[in-house]
């Protein structure tokens, strides 16, 4: 099987109508996609793979869809105004601008990885870490890179983030050069402004996250739907970041779509929570068929200033392992703060402690888009076959495909087309259907499978005399004839999100 590249995702997205660059016919917006027709039909079973799982699947969650403008002192509360900023360093000789935090985790990576090339040479991978930097002179580097990183990084020391780039000698992949600017700190919140006339108006933010809508409506939610801590407030919505390094496709864009989790908590219980909360998850990662050794959890080296404990679920893109699910136990930080800066309460009274408290935070959140991209990237094949030829195939749970059957007259006419539509109208209340009549039945499943299409059903003459079907599986290939009245319960008990669902939770 041919190894698949994001060029290559990047390229079948466009070609079949599951994702276009923003505003394409002005030459695009940088970092910012449209979703194709396909494309929308697959992000919308997602997200109801997660909203199932997380709202329909437990008692005590339930959903919000908060406004994505807020009141301004929100984002002072969170902290966002202050400190949601990212270090930027310029090549003074390409201008081409970078993230300082990026450039020193990548040469970290590529110095250990060096090392653990020459160290599986010598036989030495399963060795501890201190034996690995004797043995290996790029390892040792990488280990003290990586620590005195990790230093400058708890201290926020920005000057030193540049003396590391200088002494490791970290090039610009442009120009080459090392001729580096400061580092200098830049808010990726998004301003706009809520009025007619400008000196009137106020200053608002693109919210950056869609947490705090939940936040600031903690006591809404838990009071209108009789919720007892600990219980969850789910949300899925837009959010905006003015990403500076936004190369890779869908991965990290400007605008794009998060699906949070805040689970509140009794304070003192939330680490028993948070482990609990990282097993539920991958489980619901695992349950789509993933190769184990494609997901892994990674600690942060730095917490954020509100998290007594922050992991991310990892998948191997074919960028490599990067993040995919952040889950953060987030204290009472939040809570705290919008009680500092509105003045109102943000408590819960609990009736068995007879206390009131303000209930600690596990927050599960993931990206749509790069859960899009993940799929994509697992399930986007190209195949062998034994003919010689290839064939593209999509590899979709069916319960995610955005077609579930297509519907083909072998021929258009003798009423077959006639026959297949009337099928149609029938399987249309199953899930989406297609129905496609031009080229050969051979060049019909090819896009159907490059569409991620879970069924074929090819109508013949025969069915016209006995109503039987030829039913083509996507994955196996195998055909088989099967009576008209039958292909509901077989394509139904196939596309059930239940399949998914009942391996997740
Ligand atoms: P990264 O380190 O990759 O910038 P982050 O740690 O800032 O991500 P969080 O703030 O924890 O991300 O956001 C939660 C999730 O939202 C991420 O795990 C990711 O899936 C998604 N996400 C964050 N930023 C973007 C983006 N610019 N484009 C697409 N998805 C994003």
């Amino acid at each position: 099987m041919a190894e698949i590249d994001l060029q290559k995702i990047v390229s079948h997205c466009k070609e079949y109508g599951f994702i276009f660059p923003s505003s394409e016919i002005y030459d695009n917006l940088g970092a910012v996609y449209d979703y194709g027709p396909f494309g929308v039909e697959l992000k919308n079973h997602i997200k109801e793979y997660w909203w199932k799982s997380m709202v329909q699947m437990h008692e005590n969650i339930v959903g919000l869809d908060s406004a994505i403008f807020m009141h301004p002192t929100t984002w002072k509360a969170s902290g966002h105004v202050d400190s949601f900023s990212d270090p930027l360093i310029d090549n003074k000789d390409s201008k081409k601008r970078y993230r300082a935090d990026v450039l020193l985790e990548e040469k970290i990576d590529k110095l250990k990885e060096k090392g653990e090339k020459e160290l599986a040479k010598k036989n030495l991978s399963a060795a501890s870490e201190e034996e690995k930097a004797k043995a290996s002179r790029d390892y040792a580097k990488g280990l003290t890179l990586e620590a005195e990183y990790t230093k400058a990084a708890e201290a926020s020391d920005f000057k030193r983030y540049k003396e590391l780039i200088e002494e490791y000698e970290i090039a610009c992949e442009v120009s080459g050069s090392k001729n580096w600017t400061d580092v200098r700190q830049f808010n990726l919140m998004f301003g706009t402004k809520l009025g007619a006339v400008d000196e009137d108006a106020t200053d608002l933010y693109l919210r950056p996250e869609t947490a705090q809508g939940i936040f600031v409506n903690f006591l809404n939610v838990q009071k209108t739907a009789r919720m007892k801590v600990p219980f969850g407030i789910a949300q899925i919505g837009k959010a905006f970041r003015n990403e500076i390094v936004a190369r890779q496709f869908i991965f990290r864009m400007r605008e794009f779509e998060q699906m949070e989790m805040q689970f509140f908590v009794r304070p003192g219980s939330e680490l028993e929570w948070f482990a609990k909360w990282k097993e539920t998850r991958m489980k619901w990662h695992l349950a789509l068929g993933t190769a184990p050794e494609n997901l892994r959890f990674h600690v942060h080296e730095k917490l954020a200033h509100y998290a007594n404990a922050a992991e991310d679920i990892q998948f191997k893109f074919p960028i490599g392992f990067k993040e995919l699910e952040g889950i953060h136990s987030r204290t009472d930080f939040d809570l705290t703060e919008h009680q500092k800066f509105s003045g109102k309460k943000l408590q819960y009274f609990d009736s068995e402690l007879n206390q009131n408290y303000v209930p600690y935070v596990i927050e599960t959140s993931i990206g749509l888009d790069r859960m899009f991209l993940r799929v994509m990237s697992e399930c986007l094949m190209e195949e062998a076959l034994e003919n010689g030829e290839t064939r593209t195939v999509l590899r979709l749970p069916a319960a995610l495909a955005p077609i579930k059957v297509a519907i083909l007259p072998l021929i258009k006419k003798d009423g077959l087309p006639e026959k297949a539509r009337e099928i149609m109208d029938v399987l249309k209340f199953v899930g989406r259907t297609f129905y496609e009549e031009k080229d050969s039945i051979g060049k019909r499943y090819r896009r159907m499978d490059a569409l991620g299409t879970p069924f074929c059903i090819t109508v013949d003459h025969q069915t016209l005399e006995d109503n039987t079907v030829t039913i083509r599986e996507r994955d196996t290939m195998q055909q088989d004839r099967i009576a008209i009245a039958d292909i509901e319960k077989i394509v139904g008990a196939k596309i059930d999100m239940n399949n998914l669902l009942r391996k997740a939770i």
